[in-house]
């Protein structure tokens, strides 16, 4: 183990920028965060950032990534205007790997490790973007929140043998 009684970096995305307000301590350690997006992110799964002598190196600190690409769809064209908008929402968050706008839809690439498509949604709604949200969309993106959600438990477990249940 480390002497350091804090870490110097941002556990989830490695940035090295910190807020020195967000602050967890997780077995006796420091850890400080650049942004509350990946201050939720460790408490939810702190296995995947941070391993232990017994299991070794958490996905994290492996260099793992979770890539997804996903098509989300809007419920009306995105004209350029609109397409900046949610460009710069999209982009503040941690983890998006691409975006690609094309009539209706966004292809979005991203590390399931950082962000995920719930955050991302989130990230939509505040903007003027509208989703489409037919019965038929919206259970298709639960079921999408639910299996990320198992899969990040799922890498987590690995690493851990006293996870959450
Ligand atoms: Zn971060």
């Amino acid at each position: 183990m480390s002497k350091l009684e804090f870490t110097v970096h941002c556990p989830v995305c490695k940035m090295t920028k910190v807020d020195r307000s967000l602050l967890f301590n997780y077995r006796g350690i420091d850890h400080y965060f650049c942004s509350s997006q990946c201050l939720d992110r460790f408490k939810a799964h702190p296995h995947l950032f941070v391993g232990d002598p017994k299991h070794g190196l958490s996905p994290k600190q492996k260099g793992q990534k979770a890539l997804k690409k996903r098509r989300i769809g809007f419920s009306e064209p995105i004209d350029e205007e609109l397409k900046a908008v949610m460009e710069q929402s999209l982009l503040s968050l941690m983890g998006i790997e691409s975006l690609l706008f094309e009539e209706t839809f966004l292809y979005v690439t991203y590390d399931l490790l950082q962000v995920s498509l719930e955050e991302i949604e989130a990230a939509i709604d505040q903007s003027p973007g509208k989703l489409k949200s037919g019965v038929a969309d919206r259970i298709k993106r639960g079921f999408i929140h639910y299996s990320e959600e198992c899969e990040l438990d799922n890498l987590a477990h690995l690493t851990s043998d006293h996870g959450h249940h």
